[in-house]
């Protein structure tokens, strides 16, 4: 089949390249300069395993335009995969896809299929119909059709070539045709729902992962001030399968470019509907304050902040990704800044990414504040170096490379041998017995 994908980020450039992997012809379209003279060149502007190879591999099959008219040219079947990123109110700033819905209307000539692959509130289809019936000629048929995305950046490609469930929101026989045909190749149950249904799916989806995530924390929480140890209760009550073991790890908090903004969106959204999620604001709560806990632990052993070296392993949101959006790094970072620590911060794929965004104009708008928690932050290459005169090393991102230590190398370079583990990668008792004054999660 040929297939428009519109926006080529972390979800639009996986989608693609899995969809030509199984044999269609794609068209990605994406209106940022400098990623489509990358992605024209094959080079894949963002670091996901396996992604630059499966790119390299389906060039035949995968091709880049920035126009919008030769996507709609292209495929019947138009997927949108655009940002909808969080406003400062909590909604999803909805100007991407009005703006893609737009802009197809225009140069619509005969039936379309519009896919909502981005994450978008219930609802939008219904507000996508209406502007694309303004734009269009008027005796032109589309239609406008939901199918989420379930994939996780770090093991994008695994999920998206073994997905646990495909979600198809339909309007019509026609619109399901066209979508089970696009995934005939797929082994993995179909869903077939109304669009409302699927629109829903992905929010209450995503709120429940981080509901668990803060329940967990919670928990720990308890554990800290009852002399438990939250991996042990965690495993306890994980093994019952209506609970299940996943996403039951304590730590500083989910971040990333989904659950925040999800759990924001669906408060908001169940509000403007008349139903006042609570539950979710006492996830965000939690969430929150996670943060603030961890940064309380390091004034309890370091005592002043001011001046001293505090050393972060771990920018990214989580392992195997260089996406640093949202992540409790960030909160971390600011937090230390404001108490005027000197941070040393060392990842294995971020630090690359951190000084790309340090070098864009100061009119990026989209990266300000991410470019301004970063300046003043020393970045390096080296896991160790970044360690230099430390007082306290802080780890913020279960990377596999942290989860061995040289001591030797360490304490050497450590100033003051004190560690904050903010993901519980390490035994406590190996490390006291070290001579590291160790506090984790939790335990
Ligand atoms: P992203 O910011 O990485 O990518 C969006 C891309 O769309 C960017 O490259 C941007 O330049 C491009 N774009 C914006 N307007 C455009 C236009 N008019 N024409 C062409 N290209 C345009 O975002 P993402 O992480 O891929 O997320 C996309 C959507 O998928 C969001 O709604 C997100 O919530 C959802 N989602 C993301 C993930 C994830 O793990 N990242 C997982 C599931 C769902």
């Amino acid at each position: 089949m040929n297939i428009s994908i519109i926006g080529t980020g972390y979800v639009g450039l996986v989608t693609g390249a899995l969809f030509a992997e199984k044999g269609h012809n794609v068209l990605c379209i994406e209106n940022n300069k400098k990623k489509l003279e990358k992605l024209q060149k094959r080079e894949v502007p963002f670091y996901e395993p396996g992604l630059q190879e499966l790119v390299t591999k389906n060039t035949q099959r995968l091709k880049f335009s920035e126009k919008i008219s030769e996507g709609v040219k292209h495929a019947q079947a138009i997927f949108v995969a655009v940002g909808t990123p969080a406003l400062a109110t909590g909604e999803p700033d909805m100007t991407y896809i009005e703006h893609v819905a737009t802009e197809i209307a225009h140069n619509l000539k005969d039936y379309r299929l519009i896919i909502e692959k981005s994450t978008v509130p219930v609802h939008t289809s219904e507000k996508i119909h209406a502007i694309m019936k303004r734009f269009s000629p008027p005796d032109v048929h589309f239609e406008v059709a939901s199918n989420p995305e379930f994939l996780r950046e770090g093991q994008a490609l695994e999920d998206a070539f073994n997905p646990d469930r495909i979600v198809l929101g339909v309007p019509s026989t026609k619109a399901q045709k066209i979508l089970t045909d696009v995934y005939k190749d797929f082994d993995a149950p179909f869903i077939i729902t109304n669009v409302n249904s699927a629109e829903i799916i992905k929010h209450a989806a995503n709120s429940f992962l981080a509901m668990k995530i803060s329940y967990i924390n919670a928990v720990a929480n308890i554990c800290e001030l009852s002399n438990a140890n939250i991996k042990e209760v965690a495993e306890g009550i994980g093994l019952d399968k209506r609970i299940g073991k996943h996403f039951l790890n304590a730590g500083v908090g989910y971040g990333g470019s989904c659950f925040p903004k999800d759990v924001d969106a669906f408060v908001n959204i169940s509000r403007d509907l008349g139903y006042d999620f609570k539950l979710l604001e006492e996830v965000q709560n939690i969430n929150r304050d996670q943060k603030k806990r961890l940064v309380k632990k390091i004034k309890k052993h370091l005592w002043v902040i001011k001046n001293k070296v505090i050393a972060i392993w771990g920018l990214s949101f989580k392992p195997n990704t260089d996406d640093m959006r949202e992540a409790p790094a960030l909160d971390i970072i600011k937090e230390l800044k404001r108490s005027q620590a000197k941070i040393q911060i060392f990842d294995p794929k971020a630090i690359q990414k951190a000084r790309e965004i340090l070098e864009l104009p100061a009119d990026e708008s989209h990266t300000a504040a991410l470019k301004e928690t970063l300046m003043e932050v020393e970045l390096y290459d080296n896991q160790y170096k970044a360690t230099e005169n430390a007082d306290c090393l802080i780890i913020l991102t279960e990377w596999d490379e942290f989860k061995t230590l040289n001591f030797e190398v360490l304490k050497q370079k450590m100033n003051q041998h004190i560690i904050i583990d903010g993901r519980n990668i390490y035994n406590s008792q190996e490390l006291e017995k070290q001579g590291f004054i160790y506090e984790s999660v939790g335990r």
